[in-house]
C-alpha cells in the first residue's frame, strides 16, 4: 500500500501541509520532528505510517484520556490499536501484552512510566518494533513550558531498541526546544518539519476590562461566541465565576484538577456534546480534547507564557471556521502571576529535608504523598529530583507500588481457606487479622518482595473472594552505598530551580509584552517560534492601529501589621506547615504548598488575606516575623 492509498483508508481527501514530508521521513527510517499547530492533523503523521510498517508502533502520550480517544477512533477504522495503562483490568492487560508479543497490534499508546513496567518490556522484546512516537514532545525539554521529568528517559529508551524510526510531535516548540529534541533523537535538519503557530481563522484580541465579570457576561450572551472555554487562574476562580455566570442566567460549568475524576469526565462530556455551552476551567482542561466547534477561548486571567497562550487559544476553531481568542487583563494580574511563580519555587530547607531523607544507603519504600507533604515539596519537583539522582546513579527506582492496603473477605474465612496449602492458609489468616495495614509489613510476614506483595494483594481481587484497595502510590528506592551528601546537593538543586524560575519569569514578561505592546500579536507569536510573518491585519492591535499600551502598576494598600502578629501566634501554636517564612508567605497569599494542603490550612481566616500584595513584600515581612 502507498501513502496515497492509505490516505483514503483514513477517509481523508488529501494530505495537509507537512504531513506527507513527515510520513516520508519516518517510512525511510529517518528520525523526524513535526511541529504542527493544534487541529492540523498531527495524529495522521504516525497513524498512517504505522499501518504501512510491519511491526508494533509505540505512541507515548501524557494523558490516559488522550489515549482512549485515539484508540477508539482507530478501532472504528478497524486498525488494531490499544492502550496500556494502570486503568486496564487484568484480562485487558494480558490481551494487550499478548497482541504485542505476537506483533498483531499496530499501535499501542502508553504513558512514559508504563514503558518501564517489566511486563511491557518483556512483551515488547518479543515484538517486531515499529515506530516510536512521542506525542506532546515539548514535555521533554527543560526549556519547554510543561517539562515532565518522566519524559526524560525516552531518548535512551528509543536508542536502546531497534525501532523503524522515531517521531517527536508537538503543537508548540520554540527553536531552542526543537534543538533539544533534535539532539536527543539525532534528528537531521532536513527531517525537522514545522508550521507557524498563528491560525488565520482565529481573531486574537486583548482588552483591559475594568469589570471583567460584566465583560464576560456580555460576550457569552452573544450566540456567535459559544461554545466557549473560559480560562481562569485557580480552582476557586473557576467555581466562583461559574456561580456568577449562573446568577446571570448563563449556562456554564466549572472544571479543574481538584474535582473527582468522574465529576470531571461528566462535565467534559456535557461540554463535548454541547449540553453545557460554556466551560470555566483551569489549564487542567484541554489537552487532547477534540471539540472542533469551540467559537471562543477567553482568558479571564492572562496566559503564563507564549506557549500556553498558543496552546490554549488554539482550542478555538479547530473546524477551520472563524473563531475568537480574547484575553482580559487588568493590572492586578501581573502581581498574581508573579506570586504564583515565586510560590512554586521549593525553598532550600525543603530541599535539604527531602535529600537528607533520601540519603540513607540501601533499600527504602517511600510514599510519594508522605514525602512531598512532610518536606513541603510538590510532586513534579520531587520527580525532577529523583530523575536527576537516578541519572547520576545515586538512587535507583526499583519498582512502583502502594504504601497501604485495605482488604475484606467476601466469604467466611473457613470457606476461603479450605483446600489451600499451609503457607497460603497462614498468609490469608494473617491478612484477615490485619485488614488495614502497611504493604511492607504484609510483605515481611508473607516472605514476599514488596512489589510481589503489591501484586499478590491486587490479584486477591481476581479470586472473587476478597475486596482490596491499595492506596498512596509509593516507590521502592535503592540509594547507592556511598549515600548522598544532602547539603551540597540541596544547594545545587536550589540553583537549578532558581534558573528555572528565571526562565519562567522571562516567558511571563514576554507574553505580557506581546499582549500589551506589540503592533501585531500574531507576528510577535510567530517570531517567538522562529517564523518571520507579516502583520496579520486581524488581531486587535492590527485592527485598531495601535497596541493596548503597557498597563500602569496597581495601587497596593499597606499591609496591616497586626496580620503578622496573628501569623506569628499561629506559627508558635506549633503549626508545622507555617514554620518557615516562605511557608507563611504562601499561606498569606493563598498559594498553598503540599504541607499546607495536607494541614487543610485554607479554612483559616488569615489564609489568602494578603493576596494582591507582591511576594517580595510579604516575604520580607514574614522573614522579619521569623527573626523577631
Ligand atoms: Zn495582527
Amino acid at each position: 500500500m502507498t501513502p496515497e492509498s492509505a490516505l483514503t483508508f483514513f477517509g481523508k481527501p488529501s494530505f495537509r501541509p507537512m504531513q506527507r514530508q513527515i510520513i516520508d521521513s519516518v517510512l525511510a527510517r529517518r528520525a523526524a520532528i513535526g511541529v504542527l499547530p493544534t487541529g492540523l492533523g498531527k495524529s495522521l503523521c504516525y497513524q498512517l505510517p504505522a499501518i504501512l510498517i510491519d511491526g508494533v508502533s509505540i505512541v507515548v502520550s501524557p494523558l490516559i484520556a488522550l489515549m482512549k480517544d485515539q484508540v477508539d477512533a482507530l478501532l472504528k477504522l478497524d486498525i488494531h490499536a490499544a492502550r496500556f495503562d494502570s486503568s486496564l483490568s487484568e484480562k485487558e492487560r494480558s490481551d494487550v501484552l499478548c497482541a504485542i508479543e505476537n506483533s498483531s497490534l499496530r499501535l499501542v499508546f502508553v504513558a512514559p512510566e508504563s514503558l518501564e513496567s517489566r511486563a511491557f518490556s518483556d512483551a515488547f522484546s518479543q515484538a517486531r518494533p515499529g515506530l516510536f512516537v512521542i506525542d506532546e514532545a515539548h514535555c521533554l525539554s527543560e526549556w519547554g513550558h510543561s517539562f515532565r521529568p518522566d519524559y526524560l528517559a525516552l531518548p535512551q529508551y528509543a536508542a536502546s531498541r531497534n525501532f523503524h524510526a522515531v517521531l517527536a510531535l508537538t503543537a508548540t516548540a520554540t527553536p531552542r526546544v526543537i534543538d533539544d529534541l533534535a539532539r536527543m533523537f539525532a534528528v537531521q535538519k532536513e527531517d525537522i518539519f514545522r508550521l507557524p503557530p498563528s491560525r488565520s481563522n482565529i481573531a486574537r484580541s486583548v482588552s483591559a476590562a475594568d469589570d471583567k465579570i460584566k465583560t464576560l457576561e456580555d460576550i457569552l450572551r452573544h450566540p456567535g461566541k459559544i461554545p466557549a472555554i473560559v480560562y481562569v487562574r485557580s480552582r476557586k476562580d473557576a467555581e466562583e465565576i461559574s456561580a456568577k455566570m449562573a446568577c446571570s442566567g448563563i449556562k456554564s460549568k466549572s472544571y479543574h484538577a481538584g474535582m473527582p475524576t468522574d465529576a470531571r469526565a461528566l462535565v467534559q462530556g456535557e461540554f463535548l456534546t454541547g449540553e453545557v455551552p460554556v466551560l470555566i476551567a483551569t489549564i487542567a482542561f484541554g489537552m487532547g480534547i477534540d471539540k472542533p466547534d469551540v467559537r471562543s477561548v477567553i482568558h479571564f486571567h492572562p496566559p503564563s507564557s507564549p506557549e500556553s497562550y498558543v496552546q490554549e487559544s488554539g482550542r478555538a476553531g479547530r473546524d477551520g471556521l472563524s473563531s475568537e481568542s480574547l484575553v482580559l487583563i487588568d493590572n492586578s494580574d501581573k502581581i498574581a502571576a508573579r506570586n504564583r511563580l515565586h510560590a512554586s519555587v521549593p525553598d532550600k530547607e525543603s530541599l535539604r529535608m527531602l535529600l537528607s531523607r533520601l540519603s540513607r544507603p540501601g533499600r527504602n519504600i517511600v510514599s510519594v504523598y508522605e514525602m512531598t507533604t512532610s518536606c513541603d515539596i510538590t510532586e513534579p519537583v520531587f520527580q525532577r529530583i529523583l530523575f536527576d539522582l537516578s541519572s547520576r546513579q545515586l538512587v535507583s527506582i526499583e519498582s512502583r507500588g502502594f504504601k497501604y492496603y485495605r482488604v475484606k473477605p467476601l466469604f467466611p474465612l473457613s470457606t476461603i481457606l479450605s483446600g489451600r496449602d499451609e503457607n497460603e492458609k497462614n498468609i490469608l489468616s494473617w491478612l484477615d487479622a490485619h485488614r488495614d495495614s502497611d504493604v511492607e509489613e504484609f510483605a515481611l510476614t508473607a516472605n514476599l518482595g514488596w512489589k510481589e506483595a503489591c501484586d499478590y494483594l491486587q490479584d486477591l481481587v481476581l479470586s472473587g473472594e476478597w475486596q482490596c484497595t491499595l492506596r498512596q502510590a509509593a516507590l521502592e528506592l535503592r540509594v547507592s552505598p556511598a549515600g548522598i551528601s544532602a547539603n551540597a546537593l540541596a544547594d545545587e538543586f536550589a540553583d537549578q530551580f532558581a534558573k528555572r524560575f528565571q526562565n519562567d519569569m522571562t516567558r511571563l514578561e514576554t507574553i505580557e509584552y506581546f499582549l500589551e505592546e506589540v503592533p501585531c500579536i500574531n507576528a510577535a507569536i510567530d517570531s517567538y517560534f522562529g517564523f518571520d510573518s507579516p502583520t496579520c491585519e486581524h488581531c486587535s492591535p492590527c485592527a485598531s492601529g495601535h497596541s493596548l499600551g503597557k498597563l500602569p502598576p496597581p495601587d497596593i494598600s499597606i499591609i496591616p501589621l497586626e496580620i503578622f502578629e496573628e501569623i506569628r501566634a499561629l506559627s508558635l501554636q506549633g503549626k508545622r506547615e507555617l514554620e518557615r517564612a516562605t511557608q507563611m508567605a504562601r499561606f498569606l497569599l493563598g498559594l498553598p504548598g503540599p504541607a499546607a494542603l495536607r494541614g487543610r490550612l485554607w479554612a483559616h481566616p488569615l489564609y489568602g488575606s494578603l493576596s494582591g500584595h507582591p511576594w517580595s513584600e510579604v516575604l520580607a515581612a514574614t522573614q522579619a516575623v521569623n527573626r523577631g
